[in-house]
């Protein structure tokens, strides 16, 4: 047993945090008291570890080999074919286990990851990552989503391989249903990816409408079928950039929907912001979907990373700090409440999205948790400060401290 003391927590109260084996066994003023082995945090700030509830371990680090592009969705999905073809399993494997360490020194001990189950890359995305993710298991915990990122109607063969992915190992049914080729097309996609999660027994994290059309209206579908299906609180929508464009009335209609059938939306607003609004001159669009109309019906929202280093994005470096300031920045939230939601977007909210029972900073939650080098969330936030040191089940698993000196 060991413990924090004199912590301060998000919401500014001081506490001792006492572990015990991988669990907080206690937490509150005074609870280090009698307990043999105990850090002194000095008023620094205790957080949860954090959680990249939305990224994609299989395409990590690949820019550098990949041809120029027109920066567009469509134009990155088919620069990446190329270098799909090429993809070995110790080559995902090693790219994927690389930005896992990295997410770690970073505070992030719980990603879940899209992976690529398409007839171009066949299992072999998914064979590497859940490599990585045995190679990490002492330091993280990696879900694996099966992600059919070239449709299912329009690459036969992938409803296949989804199924032999979620055989092998694939925590989550994933789905692309507005990349099909018409609203048919993408209505049997929906389809055919809630028959294979019920039939597994396991959740739904789709990508949804990565789009600016306006138009395109896959969120509905989805909301329809959990609701028809009773599949409440088992989904999560990724993405939803065409809401953003969608007018008021079927906004407002479908983020009702969405609220009943407890659909989580993974906003990613770090990649949106660069790959969305391509062909718009002058105003811009952000490719940001609609957070402050969800949050305010309930809907829960999650910031993830999505990318790093790969045919979508140039940048990303496992950080959910800077993916929580840029998401900030996006969606206009500044005021102290809106600066702790965005501290709820890469914690709680990913761990509501993937049913995570043993989360956060409580009594009887694992122990994963982190000493950050100031005394509140704001000042974490705003200065982009990495954690002194990352617990994970209650193992130490990462340490940072950086020094600079002015000579004046
Ligand atoms: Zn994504």
């Amino acid at each position: 047993m060991w413990a924090l003391s004199g912590a301060r927590l998000a919401d500014g109260s001081a506490a001792d945090v006492v572990v015990d084996g991988e669990r907080i066994a206690r937490i509150g003023p005074g609870a280090a008291a009698g307990v043999p082995e105990v850090l002194d945090c000095s008023g620094r700030l205790v957080l949860p570890a954090f959680i990249d509830g939305h990224v994609h371990l299989d395409k990590v680090l690949i820019r550098d080999e990949l041809g120029e592009h027109d920066g567009t969705l469509r134009g990155a999905i088919e620069a990446i074919h190329e270098r799909k073809r090429r993809y070995s399993f110790e080559d995902v494997r090693d790219r994927a286990r690389a930005v896992i360490e990295e997410s770690v020194r970073q505070g992030t001990t719980r990603l879940r990851s899209h992976v690529d189950v398409d007839t171009i890359g066949k299992l072999v995305p998914l064979e590497g990552v859940l490599a990585a993710a045995s190679d990490c298991a002492d330091i993280a915990d990696v879900q694996t989503i099966a992600f059919p990122q070239e449709g299912l109607l329009r690459d036969p063969g992938a409803y296949e391989l989804m199924e032999a992915a979620l055989e092998l190992g694939a925590h989550v049914v994933g789905g692309m249903p507005h990349w099909e080729a018409d609203e048919a097309a993408q209505r049997e996609h929906v389809r055919l990816c809630f028959d294979l999660a019920q039939r597994f027994d396991r959740d739904i994290d789709m990508h949804v409408d990565e789009t600016d059309d306006g138009g395109v209206r896959t969120l509905e579908m989805v909301a329809d079928e959990a609701l028809a299906r009773g599949y409440t609180g088992r989904v999560t929508a990724g993405h939803v950039c065409s809401l953003a464009a969608a007018g008021e009335e079927y906004s407002a209609r479908v983020i009702d929907k969405c609220a009943r059938a407890a659909i989580s939306v993974a906003a990613n607003p770090v990649t949106n912001l660069v790959l969305q609004g391509r062909g718009d001159r002058g105003l811009i669009r952000r490719g940001t979907t609609r957070i402050a109309e969800l949050r305010a019906a309930g809907v829960n929202i999650m910031f993830g990373q999505d990318c790093v280093k790969d045919g979508f994005y140039p940048f990303g470096r496992g950080s959910m700090l800077e993916v929580a300031l840029i998401s900030a920045h996006a969606a206009h939230l500044t005021t102290r409440d809106d600066i702790a939601y965005a501290l709820r977007a890469i914690t709680d909210a990913p761990a509501l999205a993937m049913r995570l029972s043993d989360y956060g900073l409580a009594a009887g939650m694992r122990a994963d948790l982190m000493v950050m080098p100031a005394a509140s969330w704001e000042e974490v936030l705003r200065l982009q400060l990495p954690p002194e040191s990352v617990w994970f089940k209650g193992r130490l698993v990462a340490e940072s401290s950086v020094t600079s000196v002015l000579y004046h």
